[in-house]
């Protein structure tokens, strides 16, 4: 193959919803980017996910964490109206509330909310819980309710984020998938996909559960391993479930328009995205349990996506520590929606810092 040189100021390799929020947020500092997707943007974990917009127990995740998601609260809601503006589709960010089943967690979540500035009220009776969520299964008597927490509808958001891409005219290309980094005394030099040479002074990789592959080919790679998680979709009608229900790990996500998403499994077993059937009734039996009403919608859709896991879910981002105009983004385990926009900001920053 004719060994082609395309020339950049940044190639972002990985286009999910990281890639594309950070090649959005350098292309609007001026930069000229070309993003490199091995298969189609936002068709791996960031449209696979439930787009809930905080951690799920966030008392229980460092401040790095919570600075991410913090700014992420505080961004999204223009965010979001940014992305529809510039798509023409609406990534749907909808405020549900999030409440939260029979934790004990109280004094820490007290102590969270106050920290970071966020609503929570504490129920201790079923009366209270079935208030803000009528219809509530019976094994709850007490929880938290948190307002503020809202969601995105994950397939939509990739969508919006890929729209706006086009529409400030950043380029990407599909089915380009990224098989070196070029180093020269220390500095990379660009990528080689598909045989081709794409030449840049600057590469970001964000290649979700990847990522650690990519860069295994100089010392020290992220700790970036895929975890698996499997959900189901139930055909409800819309105001059937208004906020989102959370019992330990598993939760119910209604969106706008009735449909209901029970997820998910953490499963640690390599690349391989198989469904199981019995996991499919496992979350079921949760959906219904949590909210019996359910029990007579039908499974319109089973999934499984692939989490970048990190160690504590902590994301990598920033430089490289040995490669000059190296830099990462990627380790968002559970949390790459909330986290998304500030830690595309956060390294948009430091590449331009650096460049
Ligand atoms: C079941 C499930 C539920 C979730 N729920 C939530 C939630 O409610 N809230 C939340 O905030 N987060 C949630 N997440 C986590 C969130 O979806 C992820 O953290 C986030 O999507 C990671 O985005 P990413 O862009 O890093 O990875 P991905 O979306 O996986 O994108 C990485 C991209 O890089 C591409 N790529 C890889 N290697 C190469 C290469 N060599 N060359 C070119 N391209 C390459 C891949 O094809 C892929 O498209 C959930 C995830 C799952 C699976």
């Amino acid at each position: 193959m004719a060994n082609v040189k395309i020339m950049t100021d940044c190639i972002v390799v990985g286009g999910g919803l990281i890639g594309m929020l950070s090649a959005r947020e350098l292309k609007k500092s001026g930069m000229d980017v070309l993003l490199l997707e091995k298969g189609q943007m936002g068709k791996e974990s960031s449209w696979a996910g439930g787009g809930i917009l905080s951690p799920l127990h966030p008392w229980r995740y460092s401040d790095e964490v919570n600075e991410l998601a913090n700014e992420g609260h505080r961004l999204y809601p223009h965010v979001a109206q940014e992305l529809h503006r510039e798509s023409g589709v609406d990534p749907e960010y909808i405020r549900s509330g999030m409440l939260i089943l029979n934790s004990a967690e109280t004094e820490p979540a007290k102590a969270w909310a106050n920290k970071w500035s966020m609503d929570l009220n504490v129920f201790e009776s079923a009366a209270e819980l079935q208030q803000i969520a009528p219809g509530l299964g019976e094994l709850y008597d007490h929880g938290m309710w948190l307002p503020d927490v809202a969601q995105m509808r994950n397939p939509r958001l990739v969508k919006s984020a890929r729209g706006s891409l086009q529409a400030l005219g950043v380029q990407y290309e599909e089915n380009a998938q990224v098989e070196k980094l070029n180093v020269e005394n220390g500095r990379i030099k660009g990528v080689v996909a598909n045989g081709k040479s794409y030449q840049a002074d600057c590469v970001l990789v964000a290649s979700g559960a990847w990522s650690g592959d990519l860069l295994g080919m100089f010392a020290n790679p992220p700790k970036v391993e895929p975890v698996k998680g499997q959900m189901i979709l139930l055909k409800g009608a819309p105001g059937l479930l208004k906020p989102m229900l959370l019992a330990e790990n598993r939760y119910l996500i209604p969106r706008k328009d009735g449909r209901i998403l029970c997820g998910s499994t953490i499963e640690h077993t390599g690349y391989d995205k198989s469904l199981s059937e019995d996991v499919k009734m496992s979350l079921l039996k949760t959906a219904v349990e949590v909210y019996p009403q359910l029990a007579r919608l039908e499974i319109e859709h089973h999934w499984s996506g692939l989490r970048p896991g990190s160690p504590d879910g902590v994301p990598y981002i920033g430089p490289h520590e040995d490669i000059s105009g190296l830099f990462v983004n990627a380790g968002h385990y559970r949390n790459g929606v909330i986290l998304g926009i500030a830690s595309a900001r956060k390294v948009a920053r430091q590449i331009l810092e650096a460049s």
